[in-house]
């Protein structure tokens, strides 16, 4: 009797120091950062044009904001923030989704988790209401970790996640054609970065990809280590830019890695990364790492984006 109930301890003590270690990391904190495409908005367009997007990032940060400060997890978080850039036309991912140079829209998406470096993606959907969704699925329901095109969208019906058809994301067509006359280019992919108060961390990315891009062409949003990483050892990052150079460069596992082991911080390892290996003008990332801290920088002249932390910190921008 009395050896079970020593054990009987023993096993609560251990829960009890296992526990509080995991939350030690974080303490109830949590921080999110999201971004909406980097790019050249003009710093001349209009104030209503301005306003939208800061309004939107607004919302958007809010929502994740909230997730996380009721105890959510990162994972929920960055899902529900894209998810609900997708549902946006303003972006250019779900809904506001480019097209390509044959008047397609071909979406992509990825979602990683820091526990275990599981991950999810989606590329080329072209019927997925929701791509953030279904790529959270791949990761959580599926052996596998990546579906292309009619595979892809086959296995959402198979899910019962919103189908759509192509021309759904045809709403923004007008307003894109006019932006690109009257404004200077916006890219408008979506991504979000988070580390909840358990210390986990989550990042997740989508997007329509470039305007005018060649039918059946990937990006790097739905690449793991290229456009997406999360590590609960080192960091989260979600890229935006030109894909191409985020594919070659191994943009978002290139911060982790200099920070496992170079042992940069946070901040070190996303600008060199952002300023001295990606070329100027392509692009920028989000990213949090195991503290809390956050880094968003981007070498073109504006970068939609946002963070938030349990500090109070709540902030949009979209120029330096
Ligand atoms: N990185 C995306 C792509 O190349 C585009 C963007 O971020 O704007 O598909």
């Amino acid at each position: 009797m009395k050896v079970i109930s020593f054990v009987t301890i023993i096993i609560i003590l251990s829960f009890f120091f296992l526990h509080n270690e995991s939350f030690a990391q974080s303490e109830g904190k949590y921080t999110i950062v999201i971004h909406g495409g980097a790019g050249y908005i003009s710093p001349e367009i209009s104030q209503e044009i301005k306003k939208a997007y800061l309004s939107s990032l607004k919302v958007a940060l809010k929502l994740g904001k909230q997730i996380l400060s009721e105890g959510g997890t990162s994972l929920d978080a960055v899902e529900q923030v894209v998810k609900f850039f997708e549902n946006d036309s303003l972006f250019n991912a779900g809904k506001g989704a480019v097209f390509t140079s044959t008047g397609w829209h071909e979406l992509d998406a990825s979602i990683m988790n820091g526990i275990d470096l599981s991950t999810g993606a989606v590329a080329g959907v072209k019927k997925i209401k929701n791509p953030i969704s279904l790529a959270r699925l791949v990761m959580e329901k599926t052996p596998h970790v990546l579906f292309a095109g009619e595979g892809a969208d086959n296995l959402g019906k198979k899910f019962g996640v919103g189908i759509v058809e192509n021309n759904y994301f045809d709403i923004h067509r007008r307003y894109q054609q006019w932006k690109l006359k009257q404004q200077e280019e916006v890219k408008g992919t979506v991504g979000c970065v988070a580390i909840d108060f358990y210390g986990n961390i989550a990042a997740a990315t989508s997007t329509g990809g470039l305007t005018g891009k060649w039918p059946g062409r990937v990006g790097d949003s739905p690449l793991i280590n290229a456009g997406t990483y999360a590590d609960n050892n080192t960091c989260g990052v979600s890229g935006t830019g030109q894909g191409e150079l985020f594919i070659r460069l191994t943009v978002a596992y290139n911060v982790s890695a200099l920070m496992k082991y170079k042992n940069y911080s946070l901040e070190e390892a996303a600008k060199e990364i952002v300023f001295n290996v990606l070329p100027e003008g392509s692009g920028g990332i989000i990213a949090v790492d195991k503290d809390g801290n956050y880094a968003l920088p981007f070498n073109t002249a504006s970068m939609l984006r946002g963070v938030a932390n349990s500090e109070g910190i709540f902030e949009v921008a979209i120029w330096k």
